[in-house]
């Protein structure tokens, strides 16, 4: 990627100084009777890298789901750049949130999927553009000038006409890294965004979010198998084991030197 189609700091996150981006005070999710999240407390600071890793069903994407409101939790609050996402305050009081209010606090969250989801209807620049015009209501002109220099960062301006079918997996991944950051997220939501791809695919898809991890800002919070990539790009890594932060540290402590038992087996299993 060219640096000059980099985001700049500001463009993407106006709003890095270390402040407080994400919060999670006593979350519990339940399906059933299975406790998924049991009074989860955890925080991301903005401009932060952090990877959720741990064994499968251990509640990872979970909290990225809960942060895209599609779930919603049993129990406690959580905020996004200080604003209530389960919650709004009104009159002095905390009371649910109303879909209006979800949908402000949702527009500081982007997120990239497993299995893509474009619009398949809609050629790629259109993908790009579609929610910039129609949700944060940016004119046509400005949005495609900005699509173009995001589809060019992620190595797809040859593309830009095409239809998502006509795309190889990865370059159709790196069209919903396109889309994701055209909506200027304070934070990036990703859910194994490799896991659905040939494995020949996957490194040129990890190589476009080092490039933004490394050049931006931008926060970041990532659920991912892929060790390697976490390492390179994380500020903060958090193991899981049955719904609940076990361990976490810097990255060259984690994957080097763990202290947990459980963190050991894993590691031990996965890399
Ligand atoms: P991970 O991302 O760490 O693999 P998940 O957050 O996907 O784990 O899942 C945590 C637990 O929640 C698992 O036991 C899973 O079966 C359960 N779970 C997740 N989503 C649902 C759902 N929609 N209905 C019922 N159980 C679910």
């Amino acid at each position: 990627m060219s640096s000059e189609n980099s985001l700049s700091k500001e463009d993407q996150n106006p709003a890095v100084d270390g402040s407080e981006l994400i919060r999670f005070d006593s979350v519990t999710k339940r399906f059933g009777s299975n406790v998924v999240l049991d009074e989860m407390d955890f925080t991301v600071s903005s401009g932060k890298h952090v990877t959720l890793i741990g064994p499968s069903g251990s509640g990872k994407t979970t909290i990225l789901r809960l942060l895209m409101t599609l779930l919603k939790p049993d129990d406690g609050t959580i905020k996004v750049a200080g604003d209530y996402l389960t919650h709004e305050e009104r009159g002095g009081q905390l009371v649910p949130a109303s879909e209006n209010h979800v949908r402000e606090v949702r527009k500081k969250i982007g997120m990239i999927f497993q299995q893509f989801n474009l619009f398949p209807n809609m050629r790629v620049l259109r993908n790009v553009t579609e929610a910039p015009v129609h949700v944060l209501g940016v004119p046509k002109e400005q949005a495609e000038e900005r699509a173009l220099e995001l589809l060019e960062m992620v190595g797809l301006s040859e593309h830009v006409n095409k239809y998502p079918t006509q795309l190889s997996g990865g370059q159709q991944q790196r069209v919903a890294i396109a889309r994701a950051l055209a909506m200027k997220p304070q934070v990036l939501l990703m859910d194994e965004v490799t896991s659905a791809l040939d494995p020949e695919l996957v490194a040129g898809v990890l190589d476009v979010l080092r490039d933004i991890a490394h050049t931006t800002d931008i926060t970041m919070l990532c659920v991912t198998h892929e060790m390697n990539f976490a390492r390179d790009i994380s500020d903060d890594v958090l193991m899981f084991d049955a719904g609940r932060v076990i361990e976490s540290g810097a990255p060259e402590k984690i994957f080097s030197d763990p202290e947990h038992e459980r963190t050991r087996e894993f590691l031990s299993a996965v890399l």
